[in-house]
């Protein structure tokens, strides 16, 4: 066996934390700086010139990236051959988003109730994590801050397994061009496609932190991603919903197993503040 101490695994996350609210995805950047120098639409190189500068700014000063700092998410791979010593993922992940929270700064912007009391727990706990057991003594750890504007323009759908794809394709751009500037373009779409209701939004969002614009390994998925991007992409919405022609940086599809009763799909949105990192410990 092997074992790590809770408080190695906090702060490296407090580290991540701090780094991903300062720097979003380089690859993210470098696609939206190629569009603001390729661009002919005037607003839309006035939009994407403001983030491209917004985002060196809070590199170089360590700044948030956005006012919403978002939530921590931690999509957890445990090896079975791995003990945690003195707390569990939960608490440590928890631990980590408050003293994050303190020491970047970020913004507290978890409310402890959801519904009658909304009362701010004050640090950006608790966390959401997400543990998954595979073989091996490492923890390996996707971790992002995930804002509030894109996450509530994210959807769900039960459909029929006899839905015609071409169907499917438009109701998801559909969906997500209504979405229009509230998600804050240009975003990254993550699609988890099977397994059941609560396991396909799962997938979107464990879709959103793959490498951007990588290619699906599936020949059919693959295509379905290039094509439900360029779908996106030809509405016209553009960055921050000003006009253009960069509305998603990426598509990227997950897919599993499901009931053959069922189809479940759920699009997960990812605003142009793209923060997440993976570590391994
Ligand atoms: S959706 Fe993203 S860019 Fe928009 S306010 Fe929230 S964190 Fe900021």
């Amino acid at each position: 066996m092997r074992y790590l101490k809770a408080e190695d695994i906090q702060k490296a996350l407090t580290q991540a934390i701090c780094q991903i609210s300062y720097e979003s995805d380089p690859k993210a950047v470098e696609r939206m700086r190629t569009a603001h120098e390729q661009s002919n639409h005037e607003l839309e190189r006035d939009v994407l010139g403001a983030i491209l500068e917004n985002n060196e700014l809070a590199a170089i000063d360590n700044i948030p990236l956005c006012q919403d700092t978002g939530c921590t998410v931690i999509i957890a791979e445990m090896g079975r051959e791995l003990v945690i010593e003195g707390a569990t993922l939960q608490e440590i992940a928890d631990r980590a988003a408050a003293e994050a929270q303190g020491k970047c700064p970020l913004r507290a912007s978890i409310s402890y109730d959801p519904l009658f009391r909304r009362k701010n727990s004050g640090n950006n706990s608790p966390a959401i994590v997400h543990i998954r057991q595979v073989e091996g003594k490492r923890l390996k750890l996707k971790i992002a801050q995930k804002g509030g504007g894109a996450e509530n323009m994210s959807f769900l759908m039960m459909l029929s397994p006899a839905t015609p794809l071409e169907k499917i394709k438009e109701q998801i751009v559909q969906r997500i061009v209504e979405s229009g500037s509230r998600a804050c373009p240009p975003l990254v779409v993550g699609i988890g496609i099977g397994g059941n209701f609560e396991r396909c939004a799962l997938l979107a969002k464990e879709a959103l932190f793959e490498e951007l614009g990588r290619k699906h390994p599936d020949e059919h998925y693959a295509a379905l991603e290039q094509e439900i991007l360029s779908m996106i992409n030809k509405c016209g919405k553009g960055a921050q919903g000003m006009g253009g022609g960069l509305t998603a940086l990426a598509v990227h599809v997950l897919h599993e197993a499901c009931h053959i009763a069922s189809l479940p799909i759920a699009v997960n949105l990812q605003c142009h503040a793209h923060r997440h990192v993976d570590i391994e410990l």
